[in-house]
């Protein structure tokens, strides 16, 4: 640990700091001491010499600086390290040892004081995300750790995301641990299978942030005619089914993600015939269904991160509001939507917002009868709203 790598900051920008949100922004830099390269650790000291955190340090992006860190006393360190995962893993023990599923996120990045960093639990294989230059400098000593801590040999890595770029960091996939890990990974979760494709899928492969929404479907399904837009694997499409649903389609542009749905309905011995997969996409298939007078009792719209910053809000908005507004046509009196969006930009008052601007121009009656959000192993710092991404509406029609 080198003392002397300093980033001193402007006058008045400790405040953000002093609330511990972990991040230190590049325009609230005033200079640097010392010579710190990518993903060290660095004093972090107001304007007046005060110590306000450790941080790692990322020189390319606009977060330049990620807490570890709140103590002079305690800098960053492999023990440090240790004990934040084994934490992490700690607080997870209550759904680990619910026995509902074997797939966890054990950890949340910052949430868990572990900022860049995810580790998803699929059975017996890890998959992690390095997303930042801090972890990307430890991650020898998060991959013993990980084993050391949760006992798993098999350790894969998915840092194939865009965000990577913005910390400098070229994207890479491959084994971290272990030997062999094979493609496909067979989880459960609510007495449900499913297949992970852990190399390849979407994510590390498993949206596990739906889990009690998931689950929540299942009670409105009964004998239902059911609809799920943005479909992936399935989740939302075998839970409707476990739930007794009469008729599941399933909406999804991937055709990889809806032969994981074939597969999944047949580990799971469910019927194929009473869903039917669509390979299109959702904004235009909405509109053939509205155009053809299909309806549906339940409708789920679970579309990708329209809006991943503040940037592309507006566009966004206008994506949400179109799906929102076509399913609301979609729905039969009484009908159900569970209307879902994961666009960090766009926060909770604005999604319920666009969604009563799509009830009203469809001419529903819509009532919100309970929200949603991700589930408990995607814990949300209070010092870090930004950590809440996933917000969600049931809406009742008339
Ligand atoms: N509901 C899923 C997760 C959805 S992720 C679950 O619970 O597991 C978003 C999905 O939308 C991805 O599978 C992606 O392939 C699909 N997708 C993205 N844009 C699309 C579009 N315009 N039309 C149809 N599918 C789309």
């Amino acid at each position: 640990m080198n003392e002397n790598l300093v980033i001193k900051l402007k006058p008045g920008r400790e405040k953000s700091l002093l609330r511990k949100h972990p991040w230190i922004f590049s325009g609230a830099i005033d200079h640097f001491q010392g010579n710190p390269s990518i993903g060290e650790t660095v004093k972090i000291e107001s304007s007046t010499g005060e110590f306000l955190a450790w941080a790692a340090f990322s020189p390319e992006s606009q977060i330049t600086g990620r807490v570890w860190s709140w103590k002079q006393s305690i800098p960053m360190s492999p023990e440090l390290l240790k004990d934040r995962i084994m934490e992490s893993i700690d607080s997870r023990t209550g759904l680990i040892n619910s026995g509902i599923t074997n797939a966890f996120r054990l950890v949340n990045g910052e949430s868990d004081g572990l900022p860049g960093l995810i580790v998803d639990q699929y059975a017996d294989v890890l998959v992690v995300q390095i997303l930042s230059a801090g972890s990307e400098y430890w991650k020898d000593e998060i991959t013993q750790f990980l084993v050391e801590i949760s006992g798993i040999t098999q350790i894969y890595e998915r840092s194939d995301v865009e965000v990577r770029k913005l910390e400098g960091l070229e994207p890479r996939v491959g084994i971290l641990a272990g030997k062999e890990i094979p493609d496909q990974v067979e989880i459960f979760e609510n007495g449900i299978k499913y297949l992970v494709g852990v190399k390849e899928g979407q994510k590390t492969g498993f949206y596990l942030d739906q889990r009690s929404n998931r689950l929540a479907i299942r009670e409105y399904a009964k004998e239902k005619e059911v609809l799920d837009c943005f479909s992936f694997s399935g989740g939302f499409t075998l839970s409707a089914i476990k739930g007794g649903a009469k008729k599941v389609t399933s909406i999804d542009s991937s055709g990889n993600a809806l032969k994981i749905i074939e597969q999944n309905l047949k580990i799971n011995d469910f019927d194929p015939s009473i869903v039917e997969l669509i390979e299109e996409d959702v904004f235009s298939q909405l509109r053939t269904f509205r155009d053809s007078r299909r309806s549906f009792d339940l409708i789920i719209l679970d579309p990708p991160k329209f809006a991943p910053t503040k940037k592309q809000l507006e566009k966004a908005t206008r994506g949400y509001k179109d799906i929102n507004l076509l399913a609301f046509k979609l729905l039969n009196p009484g009908g159900t939507l569970f209307t879902f969006s994961c666009s960090g930009g766009m926060d909770t008052a604005l999604f319920q917002k666009v969604v009563a601007g799509a009830a009203l121009d469809a001419k529903v009656e819509a009532k919100i009868i309970s929200r949603m959000g991700q589930d408990v192993d995607h814990p949300v710092s209070l010092s870090f709203p930004e950590g809440t991404y996933l917000k969600g509406l049931t809406c009742q029609i008339k």
